[in-house]
């Protein structure tokens, strides 16, 4: 599989060398499954750490918080028992309930834990993770034996303000819908050889490719979505449905070593995405997808500008080599 990619160049007079004729480089990208084009313009620095004290901000918001113990048993909805018969799943420290405002046809919420209103990424573990993930998957399977024609299933996360979540309590979101969004009807479109070809194709060249950990197969997304994306591969699954607990405690590990790669990297708000195609799509390969999103901070830059939200293409700052070189220590231990 060839990976298409060019590098222009640009020149200007530029101000800080006595207005000399200067290079300045700007790469597009295809990604090689769904071929929208990625922009990279190196160095740039548009999305920066952050420091800001995200503690303090938790203290402002924990009053009154809907997600937090013992409010959350009385103040979130419950399911009917058709589809699940105590009305909330728990596992762990997890807890899932419906999304108040439905955003599918099915749609849920798991918070990560009642007691943990605050939790940094550098807190997220795989064990927090695994439970909230397992209770999501439990959840997407009884609404598949409820309604089998709900074939379009998703697990997101908004986390942290920036990322779009309306509410400071950490949690997983899924969606089971009639209708596939955007990107999971040409997600649904990729064939399952041409996902080993761009598989095959990373481990060959190595420049992205991170590690295997159990059933993900881990990478720096060659033409990214947004900031710093990492995606992960699941060779033979097609639709979240289809995870067995392995499969998801697998994924956790993985999710939870790209979240700690963020946290080095100075950042707190990410979204999240584990999608594919209608459960039982022969040779597939699900997708997980983590873009970072910009921090909290007064006179923050948002990571959406024209391009993203008018053009449907992202621009970014980081190589998504240079973030394969950050993140592989942690995909090889
Ligand atoms: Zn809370």
């Amino acid at each position: 599989m060839e990976l298409k990619r060019q590098v222009m160049t640009a020149e200007i007079l530029h101000p800080m060398h006595d207005f000399r004729p200067t290079p300045v480089p700007v790469e597009v990208r295809w990604d090689p499954l769904l071929e929208y084009s990625a922009r990279i313009v190196a160095g740039a620095r548009f999305l920066p750490p952050s420091d800001f004290d995200l503690e303090s901000l938790a203290e402002q918001t924990r009053e009154g918080c809907f997600f937090c113990a013992p409010r959350v048993e009385s103040a979130t909805p419950k399911f009917p028992p058709a589809i699940v018969p105590e009305g909330r799943i728990r596992r762990g420290e997890a807890l899932l309930f419906p999304n108040i405002q439905a955003y599918a046809l099915y749609s849920s919420v798991s918070v990560y834990s009642p007691a943990r209103h605050y939790l940094p990424l550098e807190g997220m573990t795989a064990p927090l993770l695994r439970d909230s993930l397992g209770a999501q998957v439990e959840f997407v399977k009884a609404v598949a034996r409820h309604d089998p024609g709900a074939r379009w299933v998703s697990i997101n996360a908004n986390h942290m303000l920036p990322s779009g979540s309306s509410l400071f309590h950490p949690h997983l979101q899924a969606a089971v819908d009639r209708h596939p969004t955007t990107v999971q009807e040409l997600l649904a479109r990729v064939s399952g050889e041409r996902f080993r070809d761009y598989l095959e194709t990373e481990r060959r060249l190595g420049e992205r490719y991170l590690g295997r950990v159990g059933c993900g197969e881990w990478l720096a997304s060659f033409a990214p979505f947004g900031f710093n994306e990492l995606r992960a591969l699941v060779p033979g699954v097609a639709s979240p449905v289809e995870l067995s607990e392995d499969q998801v405690g697998d994924l956790a590990e993985g999710i939870a070593r790209a979240l700690a790669v963020y946290a080095e990297l100075g950042f707190q708000s990410f979204n999240l995405a584990v999608y594919g195609a209608p459960p039982g799509t022969d040779g597939y390969a699900m997708s997980v997808r983590l873009v970072c999103r910009s921090n909290l901070q007064p006179l923050y830059r948002s990571d959406v500008a024209y391009f993203e939200r008018m053009h449907w293409q992202a621009m970014v700052d980081t190589t998504p080599e240079e973030l394969a070189e950050r993140a592989r220590p942690r995909f090889r231990g």
